[in-house]
């Protein structure tokens, strides 16, 4: 399923919109234009209803556009790193720059992640000042402008200090990692800032459904605090988490081969058999994927038990595995047995595939296949072992 679609490109870089951020966008508009200051434009004298929309459409533009801009300062800074930057998506919660292969230095690190919190302060700074230096020198400024300056402004700032948390995924928590991994393996730093981060957020997500102490005070009345900041929390619990897994994965098979992980036995399939007699192998040898290959052992493609499990009766025993398979490329299908493990893992997840044929360096001839699930039981075994 596509979560989300591409509106353009800067520099190079895909730019999406998830659409959670459909979601979101009217409700962003709403709140500049009837909430309360410093956010919103309620107060706003002289100002009929179709323009205050229009006003806080360009609000709420302008906040996107600063949200891109941090995100585009991140990413500059990647691609000087040599860091391909796959794309940026503005979601729910803000914008995620897709970086592929970032540099595990923590000097380059910390910059890049860095470079998005000054962004945002550079903008907020820009905003604030114009709004302060034209209410020092006592210009007369168009109210709602004034109001619209104030709170882009103030955004920006807040969007920075949120930002720079030490909690995974926000920067503050890859700053910390960078910093911590010059005294640690880059593994324990990991660990570590994922444990600040976990800490963090668990205080944000009991602070969030608290009562509201002002509230509680001045009317006895009992209310959560912020439910939004309880659900922020709950995010960010889970993206340390998986931040977590995937540096473990990811360092405990560094220096693994494809051949060490491969399976060589009971690989392929031919083109031309029927699906039934393919769910009957997979049975019989407790196989889920299949390299498929022609009479004269050519790669045709890829098959896995999910692909046929949705098929009928009827057409298990009417069709064929290359009635159902789509070609397949080369390059995205197959890996040499001699790449690294992470690099097929990689593969298999930017492919949304589960399986990848194994090339005998060299000759080329199809000599295995490498599965996410034996990926996974091979770090299993390893992490058992350490
Ligand atoms: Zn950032």
């Amino acid at each position: 399923m596509r979560t989300s679609i591409q509106v353009g490109r800067i520099i190079g870089i895909p730019i999406r919109l998830h659409f959670t951020f459909l979601f979101i966008l009217p409700l962003i508009v709403l709140m500049f234009a009837v909430a309360p200051g410093p956010f919103g434009l309620r107060d706003a004298k002289d100002i009929s209803g179709p323009f205050r929309y229009s006003l806080a459409t360009i609000a709420a533009s302008l906040f996107f556009i600063s949200l891109l801009l941090h995100e585009m300062s991140h990413s500059y800074v990647a691609m000087k790193y040599g860091t391909k930057i796959r794309s940026i998506t503005l979601f729910i919660f803000g914008g995620l720059a897709m970086m592929e292969d970032l540099p595990k230095e923590s000097e380059k690190e910390w910059r890049i992640a860095i470079a998005g919190p000054l962004m945002s302060f550079a903008i907020g700074g820009i905003f604030l000042f114009t709004y302060f230096g034209i209410k020092t020198v006592n210009l007369v400024i168009y109210d709602p402008l004034a109001i619209l300056l104030f709170s882009i402004g103030l955004l920006n700032v807040v969007l920075a200090s949120f930002n720079l948390l030490p909690a995974f995924p926000m920067d503050g928590g890859r700053i910390l990692r960078a910093f911590l991994a010059k005294r640690m393996q880059f593994l324990e730093a990991t660990r570590r800032a994922v444990l600040v981060g976990k800490t963090f957020a668990v205080i944000m997500g009991i602070v969030g459904f608290m009562p509201d102490p002002f509230l509680l005070y001045s009317t006895g009345e009992v209310r959560p605090f912020n439910l939004w900041l309880t659900l922020v929390a709950v995010f960010l619990y889970m993206a340390a988490t998986e931040e977590e897994s995937a540096t473990i994965m990811f360092a405990t098979l560094e220096g693994t081969k494809v051949r060490n992980v491969m399976r060589t036995e009971n690989v392929s399939v031919l083109a031309d058999m029927l699906i039934t007699e393919l769910a009957e192998k997979m049975l019989k040898e407790k196989n889920a994927e299949y390299a498929v290959v022609s009479d004269s052992g050519d790669l045709k493609g890829l098959i896995t038990f999910s692909e046929i499990k949705e098929l009928s009766t009827e057409q298990r025993h009417s069709l064929r595995i290359s009635d159902i398979i789509s070609p397949v490329d080369r390059l995205s299908a197959v890996i040499s047995q001699e790449e690294e493990a992470i690099e097929a893992l990689k593969r298999m997840i930017r492919g949304k595939k589960n399986i990848l044929a194994v090339e005998e360096e060299g000759s080329g001839e199809i000599i295995g296949v490498i599965t996410k699930r034996d990926i996974v039981m091979h770090i299993e075994i390893l992490k058992g072992g350490s």
